[in-house]
């Protein structure tokens, strides 16, 4: 599948386009259909590198991830295991899969034969880094769900448009994000932390809305805390947006900046490598085959809008398409993978903690590539480490978060997942190969 497009433009309409396409091609190649008459948001991460006209070098675009996926968990399947992803929005499912397909590039590199990363470099911290020429950037088809979609939502909802319309309902200067909103409420709060999903009939999780991560990853980079032992922090330098109206545009883009970075403000004293970073935000006129807009007219944003469609008019209730999926390129293991309720398509719950049931992308493999990739610091003792002793072992990582999340941070709102959950044995879920039956089985361990 190739995830690689020469390009020979500097027009940065064409630059993005052409990266759009090159995803949609591979989504496409995938084959993968939501649900009869479902819907879905595509995300992707990519790498580019501006073509160099005086050096008469033309520039590239390289697809490492993309996902699809509308759904999270709600906060009582959160379990201690670790191999269930809680959160399956389309552009945290990219990410992790951004994520794996760095640490498979390392991988390679330190393979021992002769393969040169034409994308990462040694840094001196001895972890890894972009090339100097490269950047990092993503793609949704929408926007993306929280902060950065209220008003793009409430154009849609005469009701809510209306409040919003009243300019002294919409707090421009100062904003509040040490309180937490639940999904749409109170949409008029713009800049406002706000947790998935948007409607209050549904249970509540713990999962942040995509406006919110992505702010942050402006600020402690995609690789998160684990990614953060192997990599120098990982900004976006773009994000590329999909689906939206021109008439609407302006507002977006007020919106998008607000979200991702404006709400942030300055934070003093962040570790070496670690600043704020201020993504450009670009929208694209190519359309995604399995949006909503693409077969509705109403402009969506990355969360569960069903209210959006529970009208009178029958022929706009469409249903939400269940299963996510997310590939990453040039993986050995598997290019993708579909995932339903957290685990892989096909598995029993009782099976999941097999090795092979569980997702590429879920907290326990990544930890358990990772210890691979860094085996000599890992094994010097017999103690294997918990996830969250892992975590802590990101101390500049660790120190930026508490900047950001914690009491006198700018996003002190942060809803924080139960600790317990963190405590898993990052090789304690390894099934005993005597004991393992051949084939899925009533007495399989789990
Ligand atoms: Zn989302």
């Amino acid at each position: 599948m190739p995830s690689i497009t020469p390009l020979t433009t500097v027009d940065e309409n064409g630059f993005f386009k052409t990266a759009v396409k090159t995803i949609q091609n591979i989504y496409q190649e995938l084959g993968y259909k939501p649900q009869a008459e479902g819907w879905t948001i595509l995300a992707s991460f990519f790498l580019s590198r501006q073509p160099n006209i005086d050096a008469g070098t033309s520039g590239e675009v390289k697809v490492i991830s993309l996902a699809t996926g509308t759904k999270c968990l709600k906060a009582s399947r959160n379990i201690q295991g670790g191999e269930l992803i809680h959160d399956s929005h389309a552009e945290v499912l990219a990410r992790r899969s951004a994520l794996r397909w760095f640490f498979e590039e390392i991988q390679r590199v330190q393979s021992g034969k002769e393969f040169k990363s034409a994308w990462i470099d040694e840094s001196e911290d001895q972890k890894f880094k972009l090339h100097e020429d490269v950047e990092l950037n993503l793609y949704v088809s929408t926007v993306p769900c929280g902060d950065a979609s209220m008003r793009l939502i409430a154009s849609t909802q005469e009701e809510q448009m209306a409040t919003l319309k009243n300019a002294s309902a919409i707090p421009t200067t100062e904003i509040d994000t040490n309180e937490t909103s639940r999904g749409r409420d109170n949409y008029a709060r713009l800049g406002a932390l706000r947790t998935k999903p948007g409607r209050a009939d549904s249970p509540p999780t713990f999962c942040m809305s995509c406006s919110d991560k992505i702010a942050r990853w402006n600020v402690l980079g995609i690789q998160g805390a684990i990614g953060s032992l192997l990599l120098d922090p990982l900004y976006l330098s773009t994000v590329v947006v999909g689906e939206v109206p021109e008439d609407l545009r302006e507002t977006v883009k007020e919106d998008c900046e607000r979200a991702f970075r404006k709400r942030i403000g300055d934070i003093e004293g962040l570790p070496k490598g670690y600043s704020v970073h201020h993504p450009k935000v670009v929208f694209t006129d190519v359309s995604f085959k399995h949006s909503r807009s693409a077969s509705e007219s109403t402009p969506n944003a990355c969360n569960e809008g069903k209210h959006l469609v529970q009208r009178t008019d029958n022929t706009l209730l469409r249903k939400l398409s269940n299963p996510a999926i997310f590939w990453l390129s040039e993986s050995e293991v598997a290019s993708h993978q579909v995932v339903i309720n957290g685990l892989k398509r096909g598995v029993a719950p009782k099976h999941r903690f097999r090795d092979k049931s569980r997702p590429l992308i879920c907290r326990l493999s990544m930890a358990q590539l990772l210890i691979q990739l860094k085996k000599p610091e890992f094994t010097k003792g017999v103690h294997q480490p918990t996830y969250q002793e892992l975590k802590d072992l990101a101390k500049d990582y660790q120190t930026a978060r508490m900047s950001l999340l914690g009491p006198n941070g700018p996003f002190a709102g942060w809803v924080l997942s139960n600790a317990e959950w963190q405590t898993f044995a990052i090789l304690g879920y390894q099934p005993n190969k005597d004991e393992e039956p051949e084939a899925p089985a009533e007495t399989a361990q789990n």
